[in-house]
C-alpha cells in the first residue's frame, strides 16, 4: 500500500494512493484508522482495522483525485531523523573522504521535514545548499540490540528522501559536526507517500534517482549501499531504542553538487526531484528565505 498523509477540505486524513492516480480517504469515525500515520504505526489495533478493510477492497472509502488533495510529509511528529553518512564509495570520495569501516551517523530534527511540492527555502545565511536523494526506511516496530537476522521485521516501508545539505555549514563551522547544515527548516523533503514493504521486493536493488531542473545529477542503484538496511538497523539498536516512525536516511549515491567542477548548488527558482524505483517521487521547488 501507498499510504499519504492528506489534507482534504482542512482535514487531516490517512489515504491510500491508487493506481490510478486517485486516493481513498480513510475515515477515523468510520474506518477506525487515526489520521495521521504517526498515530496509525503505534497503533496495533488501527493496522488490523486497515488489514480488513483492504481485504475488504476499502468498502466505503471516498475516492477523490489527486488534485483535490494536499499531501503533506507522510510522517512528521516523530521520534528520530538518523542519517548515515558516505554510504555509497563514489560518494565518500568525490566529497574528499574514503569509504568508512563502520557507519557515519549524523541526525537532523523532525522540524525539519517537509513533504512533496513544499519548497526548499534556501536560508539567508548559506549560499552552498546541495541536494541528496536518498531511499528512507521508516521503523515500523520498536526494538533495541536487534540481531541483523530480525532487522528487517522492524521495517514498516520506505519513502524517498533528499537529505538537503548547506555544505558551509556542514563543513567546518561549527567545530566540525554536521547537524546545523543538515537540519535548517525544510532541509528533509520526505515522501511522496509511505509505501509498505511489501511493494518492495528487494530494497537493495533499487534505482535512486536525483534530476535538478529534468537533469538527471545522481543515477545509481541501493545494490551500491556499503551497509545495508538490515546491518544499520542491528548496528543503530546496539545505542539506541529504534520507535515506530523513525525514519533512516540511508545515505546518498555520488553526484551531488559539491562534488561536481565546478560545483553546482541550489538557487532560487530550482526544482530538485528525487526518484526511487518502487517508492515514488519526491518533487521540491526551491526558494529564496524572505
Ligand atoms: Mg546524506
Amino acid at each position: 500500500m501507498k499510504l499519504a498523509s492528506i489534507t482534504y477540505r482542512r482535514q487531516q486524513r490517512v489515504g491510500i494512493i491508487l493506481g490510478s492516480g486517485s486516493c481513498l480517504l480513510l475515515d477515523p469515525e468510520i474506518h477506525g484508522i487515526p489520521s495521521r500515520i504517526e498515530a496509525y504505526l503505534s497503533s496495533e489495533q488501527a493496522q488490523v482495522a486497515l488489514a480488513e478493510l483492504e481485504a475488504n477492497g476499502f468498502e466505503g472509502a471516498v475516492e477523490v483525485g489527486r488534485d483535490k488533495v494536499h499531501l503533506n510529509p507522510p510522517l512528521k511528529d516523530i521520534n528520530k531523523v538518523i542519517c548515515i553518512g558516505k554510504n555509497y564509495a563514489d560518494h565518500a570520495r568525490e566529497m574528499g573522504g574514503e569509504p568508512p569501516e563502520i557507519p557515519v551517523v549524523f541526525s537532523m530534527f523532525p522540524s525539519a521535514i517537509i513533504g512533496s511540492g513544499d519548497n526548499i527555502v534556501l536560508p539567508a545565511i548559506s549560499n552552498q545548499v546541495d541536494y541528496e536523494a536518498e531511499l528512507v526506511v521508516v521503523i515500523g516496530k520498536s526494538g533495541r540490540h536487534i540481531p541483523r537476522e530480525r532487522a528487517m521485521d522492524h521495517v514498516f516501508g520506505y519513502c524517498c528522501g533528499n537529505d538537503i545539505s548547506a555544505r558551509d555549514w556542514q563543513k567546518g563551522k561549527p567545530g566540525g559536526q554536521w547537524l546545523l547544515g543538515k537540519t535548517f527548516d525544510t532541509f528533509a523533503p520526505l515522501g511522496p507517500f509511505l509505501v509498505t514493504k511489501d511493494e518492495v521486493k528487494d530494497p537493495h536493488q533499487l534505482n535512486v534517482c536525483c534530476r535538478l531542473n529534468g537533469e538527471v545529477v545522481q543515477s545509481s542503484n541501493t545494490s551500491s549501499l556499503i551497509f545495508q538496511i538490515d546491518f544499520l538497523i542491528s548496528h543503530l539498536s546496539q545505542f539506541m531504542t529504534l520507535a515506530p516512525g523513525d525514519l533512516i536516511f540511508t545515505g546518498t549515491p555520488p553526484g551531488v553538487g559539491a562534488g561536481r567542477k565546478p560545483p553546482v548548488f541550489l538557487k532560487s527558482g530550482d526544482t530538485v526531484e528525487v526518484e526511487i524505483e518502487s517508492v515514488g517521487v519526491l518533487t521540491n521547488p526551491i526558494v529564496a528565505e524572505v
